[in-house]
């Protein structure tokens, strides 16, 4: 049977909005997948509950999310958008697949070591740390080709390549081994502040993190503080000049011209220059996109069909690869069929 390839991406709703790194690391990318690909787009909210959160804000959050996943151009016509915890293959999936992961390979989990290292592991939940598991779980259930993801998530896509070969090497050919699809230049965006830290929606201050809910001022203040460096030239470095290189990128990704483009059109000019004009891209950026976003939002009987015809598309994939797995695994199968 020959079929489209499929891709498959998440992003957590653990804040209140996604922000540009988002953005440009991975909604992007999904979109432009969208033309090749059979595509499954998802908002992990059971990862979400992995970290100290709100019950009373995960819902909105993911009705948010869903709507910033459109507003960014993902198309529910062409790829299954749905909610993480609509699809209970997903988990139980992730439960058979606890089985083949070993306790040292999870161990080696640097987003766990990151991650946890901040409340110390004593506190970090055991959902953080079997969370690469249900994300191979959400990866595999798909079949997936092909994973849009930043670099930071570059490990756990490994990890999933080896349960899914250590699966089909012992219980017989099952899973599709995925791959990671990885775009160098724009893998990983940095804050605006600390320039050598990712721009990232879980960091409490949000000065360096152009949200996608900021309205067109607040962005643009964001980027016109930007800490660069105290050089002058305007020159594509990420080692001696992070800040400007950083601000070259998300220019550079956001227009369609390339980074010596740029570094041309800006020569002999100063920091500011540069900054002034991008804030004004950004700020054009956050406004549209705020407006759609909260035209959305103000029709939840839309979002809730979508999310549903999303969910529904979803299972007619997990939920035969869920079979095969409980088959291949060995499990009696119950008098008329399993659940
Ligand atoms: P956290 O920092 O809490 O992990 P996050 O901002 O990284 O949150 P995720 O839900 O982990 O958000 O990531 C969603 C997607 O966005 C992933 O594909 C991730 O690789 C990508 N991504 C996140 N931050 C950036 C960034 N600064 N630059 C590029 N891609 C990013
Ligand atoms: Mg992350």
């Amino acid at each position: 049977m020959s079929r489209l390839p499929r891709a498959l991406s998440g992003a957590q709703p653990t804040a209140d909005s996604y922000h540009l790194g988002n953005y440009i690391g991975a909604f992007m990318n999904w979109v432009a997948l969208q033309d090749d690909f059979e595509a499954f787009y998802f908002i992990p909210d059971m990862h979400a509950i992995t970290v100290d959160y709100d019950p009373a804000q995960l819902a909105e959050r993911t009705y948010v999310a869903a709507a910033q996943m459109i507003a960014a151009g993902v198309d529910p016509e062409r790829s299954a958008l749905f909610v993480q915890s609509h699809v209970p293959e997903h988990a139980q999936l992730a439960w058979i697949l606890n089985g083949v992961t070993g306790f040292g390979e999870a161990s080696r989990m640097t987003q766990f070591k990151d991650k946890s290292s901040k409340a110390g592991t004593e506190f970090a939940s055991v959902g953080l740390f079997t969370y690469p598991i249900l994300m191979a779980a959400d990866i595999l259930v798909y079949q997936a080709d092909k994973v849009p993801v930043g670099e930071d998530q570059r490990q756990h896509v490994e990890l999933t390549r080896n349960l899914a070969q250590r699966f089909n090497h012992r219980f017989g050919e099952t899973f599709t081994v995925p791959e990671a699809y990885i775009v160098k230049e724009t893998a990983k965006i940095y804050d605006l502040q600390e320039p050598t830290n990712k721009m990232s929606g879980s960091n409490p201050v949000h000065t360096g993190v152009v949200d996608l809910t900021d309205t067109p001022k607040q962005a643009a203040k964001k980027i016109k503080s930007a800490v660069t460096d105290s050089e002058t030239e305007i020159r594509y470095d990420v080692k001696a000049k992070p800040g400007v290189s950083n601000l070259l990128t998300i220019y550079s990704v956001l227009t369609g011209r390339t980074i010596d483009d740029l570094v041309k059109a800006y020569e002999g000019k100063q920091y500011g220059h540069l900054k002034v004009d991008l804030a004004e891209i950004v700020g054009e950026l956050v406004g549209t996109f705020g407006a759609r976003t909260r035209e959305l939002l103000d029709d939840r009987g839309e979002l809730d069909r979508i999310l549903a015809a999303g969910a529904a598309r979803a299972r007619e994939v997990a939920a035969p690869t869920l079979d095969l797995v409980y088959e291949r695994s060995g499990f009696a199968k119950p008098l008329g069929g399993r659940p």
